[in-house]
């Protein structure tokens, strides 16, 4: 199975509600499509969202990327030759974590193919059946109790919470949407870096003293901060989760070597696909961290793959999957079926994406 052509292409997939968090406002799904052609009629497709304010790629970045280094680097080449070509991959440039993302699944999925066997399998095949979160957008406390609402009734168990956004308001946030739904649900909490340390251990106490029964905090203080993190998670008892703070394997192993959070959250568009977030995967199970699976705002064929690295390894023991559950249609054909918050991966070879459509090719 040769490597002979790579298409780009865009989609655009509006979403239910706007999605805000503490650093950013977006109302659609804008991401770049890879396909992946061989020799053989196989195509491995591939996705990456531009989330330039957590990852710093751009549409025009990603696509640079894939068209000046990443595809002369796979032209011609045998997928057989999968560890080299990961390593080709992972070498042709610097940093272009999502670009290289979006081609690795891609990749993954034609070895699949060729070996007739399910990602999810390949990798380990802990479980077919995962069950994801869905998110709440930072807003007036109000409007997060209403959104609560509506998850809550559309069958959702676990909802993550937008803060860090006008500090002072997020304890009344919490408190809304915890009078809203009641106990039984689940919440966790993102701050996506909106507080300053002292801050977050002062917010988590209220919240604890509240008895607002939080799960676990993603990633309270500022992604470089590493020693700050470290004193929000040594000085509150609501464990801690490193989110932008880990961008890649190194990233999680200086983490879990500080002890600096108590949970990591591997995505995808942050690690450079599958290859690297198993090496995150692998570290946190030696140093017994569970992880959770993320995504970005992303469409199904990305979180496809999340999906199969999830169904693969027990250490991954927290899910928020929820990117095609906030747009309003799914224009990719074949990959995980999604029932609201259940999630079941597919088990046709490679990684099952059949297509997609509405897709404007830039070729
Ligand atoms: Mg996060």
């Amino acid at each position: 199975m040769k490597i002979t052509n790579i298409r780009l292409g865009r989609i655009s997939v509006p979403l239910r509600v706007p999605f805000k968090t503490a650093v950013r406002s977006v109302s659609s799904v804008e991401d770049v499509i890879v396909e992946i052609h061989t020799d053989t009629g196989a195509v491995g497709y591939g996705e990456a969202p531009p989330t330039g304010a957590v990852t710093g790629d751009t549409a025009g970045a990603i696509i640079g990327a894939v068209r000046d280094h990443i595809a002369p680097t796979l032209l011609g080449r045998e997928v057989d030759d999968f560890e080299n070509l990961m390593l080709a991959l992972q070498g042709c440039i610097l940093k272009n974590t999502s670009a290289k993302a979006a081609v690795d699944m891609a990749l993954w999925d034609l070895y699949g193919q060729l070996y007739h066997i399910p990602v999810y399998k390949m990798l380990g095949g802990s479980r077919s059946q995962i069950v994801t979160d869905i998110t709440i957008s930072v807003n007036d406390p109000e409007e997060m109790a209403r959104d609560a609402r509506n998850a809550v009734d559309r069958g959702y168990d676990c909802l993550k919470c937008k803060v860090g956004k006008d500090a002072p308001l997020d304890l009344r946030r919490l408190q809304a949407i915890r009078a809203e739904v009641g106990q039984g649900i689940k919440l966790r909490i993102d701050a996506n870096q909106g507080w300053k340390p002292k801050e977050a251990v002062r917010i988590l106490g209220q919240m604890e003293d509240a008895g607002l029964d939080i799960e676990f905090v993603e990633q309270p203080v500022a992604q470089h901060d590493l020693t700050g993190l470290k004193y929000v998670t040594d000085n509150v008892s609501i464990p801690v989760m490193a989110d932008e703070s880990v961008q890649g394997p190194a990233d999680a192993l200086t983490i879990m070597q500080m002890r600096a959070a108590d949970l990591v959250n591997i995505k995808l568009m942050k690690a450079g696909g599958l290859y690297n977030a198993l090496k995150i995967a692998s570290a946190a199970e030696v140093y017994g961290v569970e992880c959770m699976l993320g995504c970005m705002l992303e469409a199904k064929v990305s979180v496809n793959a999340a999906i199969h690295l999830a169904c693969a390894r027990q250490v991954i023991t927290k899910i928020d999957l929820d990117g095609p559950v906030l747009c309003t249609e799914d224009p990719i054909l074949g990959g995980a079926v999604f029932h609201e918050k259940d999630i079941t991966v597919s088990d046709e070879p490679g990684l099952g994406i059949k297509g997609v459509e509405k897709i404007t090719y830039l070729d």
